[in-house]
């Protein structure tokens, strides 16, 4: 490796990859941006282009290019503007970058992060959708490719600094008992159950602990988060969905645990904030700075825990099933849920509908093997259908 580290940040406007900016602005002497990705806010991604001013910059489509290739040229830049998946997959593929942070939101981050992969990158996984929906495909391609692949996802990157090196021999061989995976129970945590039906998309989004994108702030809060993270961890971690335990801890301090068969717990802990785990990755096996504050354990007091209702967070057992099935099921249950959360998002549907659609559609389309990347779109797309029919009929 250069000892200065080209970074592409796909997902550069979002909330992860605003945070990267900002821990790779800290140590201009290892690193440079070499590309960065925006989709919707096309004035965020000028502003972003101008401070950091990346080799290149990546917008949805040929008429968003053209603008910001126009506004970049006057301001005197030399940054090219590519547009769409290829643009995508061209900047995580392309072999001036070193290191490829995946923090574009749901499936649109699959094709650039497995381009990535293939091409043998050092890969920051954000995008946990992308890992759910392709699973072994995406582990096989890891191992072919001998690309170093790091969560980012806070409890991923709690359990990878618990685990030993060695860890994919498999969890029994090298002495572990359980993975204790933290949740902080979101918003809705101790809401009445009665009230769930009528809370507001804006009530989904305000989480007590993190600031985050709009996706997975309602995931957080139907806990279907934590259920791609049960799917992501068994991937990441070779784990069975049985030797992981979902754990309540309302502070999120501790960001996840590991359980060794001689009763010895290692935990993680730090401030809720995710330039931690992004530093950790990105300096990895060294350490950074990350701006994050010192964790103050007086202030803190105390730390809770307490087991998930599964009751009041019916997306976590839609989650365990389907990590349990495995083949497609997974990018089904994804593919339903991005579905369900717009529509949450759009007031189309209730909070409560949203494992009612997801469980519908698992009921309604029947799980197939996987081999190919193309095996995966095929049943994201027929979850889509099937989920747009359910919408039909039921939604306003
Ligand atoms: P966000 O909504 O703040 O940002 C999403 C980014 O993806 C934006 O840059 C947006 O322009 C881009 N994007 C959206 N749709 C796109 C499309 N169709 N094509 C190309 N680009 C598109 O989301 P976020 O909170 O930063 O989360 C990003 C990913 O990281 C998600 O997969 C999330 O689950 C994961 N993650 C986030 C956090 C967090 O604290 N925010 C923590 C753990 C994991
Ligand atoms: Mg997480």
């Amino acid at each position: 490796m250069s000892p200065l580290q080209r970074v592409t940040v796909l997902g550069a406007t979002g909330s992860i990859g605003r945070s990267t900016l900002d821990v790779l602005a800290r140590h201009p002497q290892r690193y440079e941006v070499f590309a960065l990705s925006g989709f919707s806010r096309l004035a965020d991604l000028e502003a972003l282009c101008l401070l950091h001013r990346p080799s290149y910059a990546v917008t949805a489509d040929a008429g968003s290019a053209r603008l910001l290739q126009d506004a970049l040229q006057s301001a005197g830049l030399a940054t090219q503007v590519l547009f769409g998946n290829e643009g995508l997959c061209e900047v995580a593929a392309h072999p001036q970058a070193d290191t490829v942070m995946a923090a574009i939101v749901g499936s649109a981050g699959l094709a650039p992060t497995l381009a990535a992969v293939t091409a043998g990158k050092r890969i920051l996984l954000a995008n946990k959708e992308a890992l759910v929906m392709s699973g072994a495909l995406f582990m096989q391609a890891v191992r072919n490719s001998g690309s170093v692949l790091l969560p980012i996802d806070s409890e991923h990157n709690a359990i990878f600094q618990c685990l030993p090196g060695d860890y994919a021999r498999g969890l029994e061989q090298i002495g572990i008992r359980r993975i204790l995976l933290t949740a902080s129970g979101g918003p809705f945590r101790e809401t009445p159950l009665s009230e769930l039906p009528a809370v507001t998309p804006e009530q989904a989004c305000a989480h007590p602990n993190w600031s985050m994108g709009r996706k997975i702030s309602v995931d957080s809060a139907s806990m279907m988060n934590k259920g791609l993270e049960l799917i992501e961890a068994c991937w990441l971690f070779n784990a069975r969905p049985s030797q992981i335990e979902v754990v309540i801890h309302p502070q999120s301090v501790i960001h996840s645990l590991v359980d060794y068969v001689d009763g010895s717990v290692l935990a993680q802990l730090g401030n809720p904030d995710m330039r931690t785990p992004i530093a950790q990755a990105l300096a990895w096996p060294e350490r950074i700075d990350s701006g994050v504050a010192a964790l103050d354990l007086f202030k803190v007091a105390r730390l809770d825990f307490q087991p998930p209702d599964e009751q009041r967070f019916p997306c976590l057992g839609l989650a365990r099933q389907v990590a349990e099935a495995g083949s497609s099921a997974p990018a089904m249950l994804n593919a339903a849920n991005e579905i369900a959360v717009a529509s949450f998002l759009e007031k189309r549907i209730r909070f409560t509908d949203i494992p009612l659609l997801i469980d519908e559609v698992l009921n309604r389309e029947q799980i197939q093997p996987v081999e190919s990347l193309e095996d995966v779109m095929a049943a994201d797309q027929r979850a889509r259908t099937a989920a747009e029919r359910w919408l039909k009929q039921y939604a306003h």
